[in-house]
This record gives structure tokens, C-alpha cells and sequence, in this order.
């Protein structure tokens, strides 16, 4: 019969909710396990493009217990918050697990089973803390002319990937967008922003990038 292991708590997800709420079940004295199907604490960071900063300042990144550990209105980048979470989780002592993806969770009379990649767990409690970070392809994509090339934020690395205009909305375009217009020098680029987006932008001082919304609010000046 295969051996089942007990715990009072499981956290599945390792990112910054699962690992805030470790923290805290583990302070409260639960005997806990965090299941991380990453090979790496801070691996959803890892993976975003090369050029991602935070657009919340480090005062604002910060998990309970230990600050974040770069001036508070800087902006880290996104090795330097995998990093950190990473750090987070050896100096918190917590129980993390890496490697370990949990396949299904079922109820056992009043305590709940966990099937994971490395075998069953039975628990009292358990946090699914597993992210909403799936990639979203909005209907529109498929009525765009086969000529035009797609790149989903994604599968995004660097400016290499991306040649003639470009089309989207929200922080993740911005940020590629003021890299890209960096790199080959250019001037004015039309963005369509969600005013959520424009208003972290306008905050980060990125006026003057050439960064222009359809509705002319955001003006384009200065030259790079
Ligand atoms: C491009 C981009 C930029 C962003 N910039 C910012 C920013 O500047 N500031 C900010 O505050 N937020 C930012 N966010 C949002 C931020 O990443 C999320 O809000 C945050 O990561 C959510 O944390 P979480 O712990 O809920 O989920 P996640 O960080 O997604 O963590 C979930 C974890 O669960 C693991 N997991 C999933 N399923 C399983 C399973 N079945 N078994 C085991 N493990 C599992 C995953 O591997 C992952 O590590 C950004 C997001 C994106 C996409």
C-alpha cells in the first residue's frame, strides 16, 4: 500500500501568495508543506522577457517579514524578484518543494487528498495558491490578416522577435514597446493603453519616450 503522507496545511504554489501565506501558517505553529511544480522558487519570473521591470516600486514588492532589498522607489527587475522570492523562501525557513506539481485534490471526510507528481498527501487544510497567470488569446487574434506576425507577452524575449507595428494593450506592450523604440532608435509609436497602464507609466516618468495614446493624452516629444 502506498505511504501517505500527513500534514496539518498544504500550500499548492510557491509564488508570492503561497509563500506569504507559508509564512504565515508556519508562524501559527501548522505543520505545513508548499508544493512548487517549478524546478525553481521565483521560475514565473524567470521566464518573463529579459527586459521586465516591476512597475510597483520595491516598497510595494515586499513580503511579510523581510523587505524587499533595493531602494523603496526603485523598480526591480524580474531576475531581481524571482531572486528575492527565492531568498524569501530559504530565510523563512519554509517548507517549500520544489519539482512537485499537484495533479488533484479530493475530500476525505474532513480532511482533503492530494495526488502530486511525487506521491499522495492528506491534509486538514489546503491553499490552492497556483496563480491565474494563463495565457489569454483574445478572439480578435483570429480575424487579424495572416500576414501580420503574433507574438503573445508570453512567448516575448526581446526586440528580435518583433518587426513592423505593433498592436495590444496594458503594461505588458508598454514595457516592450519603450524597450523596442530604445534599441532602434524610433521616434513615435501609436500604443493603445489601458488608462490602469498609462497611469503607472506617466508615474515612472516615461513621458517624452514617444509612447502615444490614440486619444493624444500621453504627447509625444522628445526625441530619444
Ligand atoms: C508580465 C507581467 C508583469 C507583472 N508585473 C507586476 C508588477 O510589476 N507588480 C506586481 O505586483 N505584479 C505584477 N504582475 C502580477 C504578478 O506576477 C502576480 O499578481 C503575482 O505573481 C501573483 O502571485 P501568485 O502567488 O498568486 O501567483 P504566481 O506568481 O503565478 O504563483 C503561482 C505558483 O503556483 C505554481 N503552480 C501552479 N499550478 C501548480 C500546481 N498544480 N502544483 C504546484 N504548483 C503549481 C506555479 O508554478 C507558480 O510558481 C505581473 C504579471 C505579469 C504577467
Amino acid at each position: 500500500m502506498e505511504h501517505v503522507e500527513r500534514r496539518e496545511a498544504v500550500v499548492v504554489g510557491g509564488g508570492q501568495a503561497g509563500l506569504s501565506t507559508a509564512y504565515e501558517l508556519t508562524r501559527g505553529g501548522l505543520d505545513i508543506a508548499v508544493l512548487e511544480a517549478d524546478p525553481r522558487v521565483g521560475d514565473a519570473w524567470r521566464r518573463r522577457w529579459d527586459s521586465l521591470r516591476l512597475f510597483t516600486p520595491a516598497r510595494y514588492d515586499t513580503l511579510p517579514g523581510l523587505a524587499f532589498p533595493a531602494p523603496s522607489g526603485s523598480y526591480p527587475s524580474k531576475d531581481e524578484m524571482a531572486n528575492y522570492l527565492e531568498t524569501y523562501a530559504h530565510l523563512m525557513a519554509l517548507p517549500v518543494r520544489t519539482g512537485v506539481r499537484v495533479r488533484s485534490v479530493t475530500r476525505k471526510g474532513s480532511t482533503y487528498l492530494l495526488e502530486t507528481t511525487a506521491g499522495t498527501i492528506e491534509s486538514d487544510h489546503v491553499v490552492v495558491a497556483a496563480g491565474h497567470d494563463r495565457t489569454y488569446i483574445p478572439e480578435v487574434a483570429a480575424s487579424i490578416a495572416s500576414a501580420v506576425s503574433q507574438l503573445h507577452s508570453g512567448g516575448y524575449r526581446s526586440p528580435s522577435q518583433l518587426d513592423g507595428p505593433g498592436r495590444g494593450v496594458g503594461a505588458a506592450l508598454l514595457e516592450m514597446l519603450e524597450r523596442l523604440m530604445r534599441e532602434r532608435g524610433i521616434r513615435a509609436v501609436r500604443a493603445e493603453a489601458s488608462s490602469n497602464a498609462r497611469d503607472f507609466y506617466l508615474r515612472r516618468g516615461y513621458r517624452g519616450t514617444g509612447v502615444q495614446t490614440p486619444d493624444g493624452a500621453w504627447p509625444i516629444a522628445k526625441p530619444l
